[in-house]
């Protein structure tokens, strides 16, 4: 490729890498021939570099000239990406490089995920590590591997190596936005053992559909409705009319998020059908969100000869209704929240049914009282709840002369001031803070939409600049 200034060698270096790396199937699992590439790519550069039994990959590079006492800066982006093709695609993500599209300033995959989360991130680091035109203080860069099942290669990686006392995570999605802080997380499994009874009484199905869901931590405010309470809602509303007993249910499908159907199926001698419209005019009186103005809520006539006992009925609808959505919001701008819980699914088996929860908030404290919540309610039934293994939430300040410095460079390339922000989702940002002492954080990144989907498309001109920004940055921040 042509490159007539150092302007440009600049400009185009990490989109250099970044073609490079799409040809390297990585889904998460699948990191060994990444993570062997950037060891050769450290090799070649002659920097030092480890690797460890989960493809985490390490690199090392000294300090430019007259820089050399300085902190060292860690520099972090997660190596493997979401695996999503449209229906019509062909695309093979255990062998077939992502086939790139550019559109004037958009590229985007040939009807697959982009991998731009977090592939501009690996090269982003990449290309600051080979830049020879780049001042900066000795960098330690981290490639994690698996961020996207769960942040596993961040969670297993050995920090005693780490020395830096600031962490850039490059794992943003919008290039005017730094963020200070994110949630911990942690997932509860609630089973309720059950046994049926047999029954002969009328049978109908509720519907619920229609409803827009979201991420189930940075959509969690929008005031968009969970298809699992709403039906709580509903079993709760018919339940003062007439004693009704549920035979089955089935809400929502990924933890993480916010459910948009449920079905149920209920006996009753009362004539459930007749009400069909009382039932939806009350189910839409809980409307917040535009998004959801497509509920509907169906009751058609159903057939099933065995149904929970009474009292299984009402603890179930007792659990339909513990608080769920935001739960607490910040007291201190940004007005966030601060403690959240969605409840993300529901299904009915043999032998009893069971509930997935999960509970997001900044603090640990609060993470555990929303855990207590769960286990004193189970108890109190003779259920039983199983908490996954959780990640913890970060908060940097947000006046640290990192979270500064940046913000300097970026104003200095762009001429707007970015926000300064947390998010209500987990970060790998929480595990390195809690495992490196005294490390202060940001994470920050280029314009990439639509993430996790076919559409994902990344700004290409968001992507020099924020590469131009960290090469600034670097220069800057002592
Ligand atoms: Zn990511």
């Amino acid at each position: 490729m042509a490159m007539n200034n150092i302007d440009n060698v600049k400009a185009f270096l990490p989109l250099e890498y970044f073609k490079e790396i799409s040809k390297i199937p990585r889904g998460s699992g699948n990191e060994t021939e990444i993570a062997n590439y950037l060891c050769d790519f450290a090799k070649k550069n002659g920097l030092w570099y480890s690797k460890d039994e989960n493809n985490n990959v390490f690199i090392k590079k000294n300090a430019t000239q007259g820089r050399e006492n300085e902190d060292a800066i860690l520099l972090q982006a997660h190596t493997d990406m979401v695996c999503e093709k449209n229906v019509s695609s062909s695309h093979d993500f255990t062998k077939e490089p992502i086939k790139l599209v550019f559109e004037g300033n958009i590229l985007r995959a040939d009807g697959t995920t982009l991998g731009a989360d977090d592939g501009y991130g690996v090269a982003i680091i990449m290309a600051l590590l080979s830049d020879s035109s780049v001042s900066h203080p000795r960098l330690e860069c981290l490639f994690t591997s698996s961020e996207e099942t769960g942040l596993v290669g961040a969670s297993a990686f050995d920090y005693s190596v780490i020395s830096a006392k600031s962490l850039i995570n490059l794992d943003g999605a919008e290039e005017n936005t730094v963020i200070i802080g994110c949630c911990g997380g942690i997932r509860t499994e609630l089973t309720y053992p059950l046994e049926y009874e047999q029954t002969t009484l009328p049978a109908y199905d509720i519907s619920i559909r229609g409803l827009y869901g979201g991420h189930s931590g940075e959509d969690i405010n929008k005031g968009r409705l969970n298809a699992n309470t709403l039906m709580g809602n509903i079993l709760s509303y018919v339940y003062e009319k007439a004693p009704i007993r549920v035979a089955k249910i089935s809400g929502g499908d990924k933890d993480n998020a916010i459910p948009r159907e449920c079905d149920a199926t209920v006996v009753t001698s009362f004539p459930l059908c007749d009400i069909k419209d009382e039932i939806s005019t009350y189910a839409k009186s809980f409307l917040e969100a535009k998004e959801d103005g497509n509920l509907t809520v169906e009751i058609k006539k159903s057939t099933t000869s065995k149904a929970f006992s009474e009292k299984a009925t009402l603890d179930l609808i007792k659990i339909l209704s513990v608080p769920n959505g935001v739960l607490k919001y910040r007291e201190t701008p940004p007005i966030l929240p601060k403690m959240s819980r969605n409840l993300a699914r529901i299904r009915t088996s043999d032998n009893g049914f069971s509930i997935g929860f999960s509970s997001r908030a900044y603090l640990e404290p609060d993470l555990k009282a929303s855990t207590d919540e769960l286990d004193k309610l189970a108890k109190d039934m003779g259920a039983t709840t199983h908490h996954h293994e959780g990640y913890p939430g970060w908060e940097s300040p947000s006046d640290s002369s990192l979270a500064k410095a940046w913000a300097k460079s970026y104003e200095r390339k762009t001429n707007t001031s970015p926000e300064i922000t947390l998010i209500h989702a987990g970060l790998e940002c929480g595990i390195i803070t809690s495992r490196v002492k005294d490390l202060t954080a940001i994470s920050v990144g280029c314009n990439v939409h639509d993430l996790h989907t076919p559409n994902e498309v990344m700004e290409l001109d968001s992507f020099k600049r924020i590469y131009e920004v960290a090469s600034e940055f670097l220069k800057d921040f002592h």
